[in-house]
């Protein structure tokens, strides 16, 4: 029993060391993955569920590793908020979607994800208006993604930035809504324009009567309070139909389109603009 114990205890440490060396690894290389170009915005169309046409992209950052491959973010967005690497990445990726979105029609606007420790860096309000001064693009034309885990440690600095930038014509979105703890509060507590109804409420296990009446609720709400519904990871007509039915006026998913390069984005665009 002891040496098997032992055993246990061994085999244990190494997927353990493993893991922790994998992380690190992903953190050193982080560092350097925006200077060696190994890092990407795509944007996935949010499409206007009674016109059909594109209302905004959301950006999402993809990373080439030259030989781990496509790394998602859900890989590496947790490390580099650990180890503080998400400050010079957020400011990457805001800067480089503004630049992207600075080329489309003046009626499309580009969403940005935020992590909460990118809030709360200090001049993190002035480096957004920043690039978007240096992308020329107008404040109204961003919208600022935040989960409801920016609110648990409900600081000061996080009620500052959301009014300093709200009065500068940003827009923030409730991502995730319904997959946290007493969203309501922070609906009424802050600017929302735009709520994004987690995908788990249109897809899974979880998705029937209940479901449905809840995306109806927040749906009457958004449309008392002037608030957006969008709907999330829509991925067949079906699915589109029933949120349309429920009320939500905006959706995204892959019935529509995955994440694409800046490139296909744009024509996308195009393509939508010439009939
Ligand atoms: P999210 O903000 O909820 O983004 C939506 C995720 O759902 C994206 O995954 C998107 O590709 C995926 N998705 C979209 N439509 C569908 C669908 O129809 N079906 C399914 N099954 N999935 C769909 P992605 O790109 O892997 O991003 C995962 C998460 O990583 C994001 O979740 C967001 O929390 C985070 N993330 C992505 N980009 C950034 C970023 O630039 N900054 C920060 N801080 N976080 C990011
Ligand atoms: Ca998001
Ligand atoms: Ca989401
Ligand atoms: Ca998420």
């Amino acid at each position: 029993a002891k040496i098997g114990g032992r055993a246990q205890t061994r085999f244990f440490d190494v997927t353990m060391t493993r893991d922790l060396v994998r992380r690190r690894e992903i953190e050193d290389e982080l560092r350097q993955a925006i200077q060696r170009d190994e890092l990407s915005i795509f944007f996935q169309p949010i499409v206007d569920l009674e016109t059909g046409r594109i209302r905004s992209f959301e950006a999402l950052v993809r990373w080439f590793h030259p030989e781990k491959g496509e790394l998602r973010p859900d890989e590496f967005i947790p490390v580099a908020e650990e180890s503080g690497v998400i400050v010079t990445l957020g400011n990457w990726i805001t800067a480089q979607a503004a630049r992207t979105a600075a080329q489309w029609p003046e009626d499309v606007t580009v969403a940005v994800n935020l992590s909460p420790l990118q809030i709360r860096a200090p001049g993190a309000a002035l480096g957004i208006l920043n690039a978007l001064r240096e992308a020329g693009l107008p404040a109204s034309r961003l919208e600022l993604e935040v989960t409801e885990s920016l609110f648990i440690e409900d600081s000061d600095a996080t009620a500052l930035f959301i009014e300093e930038l709200s009065a500068k014509g940003v827009r923030f979105a409730l991502d995730d809504f319904g997959t946290g703890y007493s969203s309501l509060g922070y609906i009424n507590s802050y600017p929302f324009k735009k709520i994004k109804v987690d995908r788990s409420f249109v897809s899974g296990p979880n998705v029937g009567l209940k479901s449905d009446a809840i995306i109806r609720a927040v749906a009457e709400m958004g449309s008392t309070l002037e608030m957006e519904i969008v709907a999330e990871g829509l991925e067949t007509i079906e699915q589109v139909q029933a949120v349309r039915d429920a009320g939500c006026t905006l959706g995204q998913g892959y019935y529509f389109s995955r994440a694409v390069p800046d490139y296909l984005a744009a024509m996308l665009l195009s393509r939508e603009r010439e009939t």
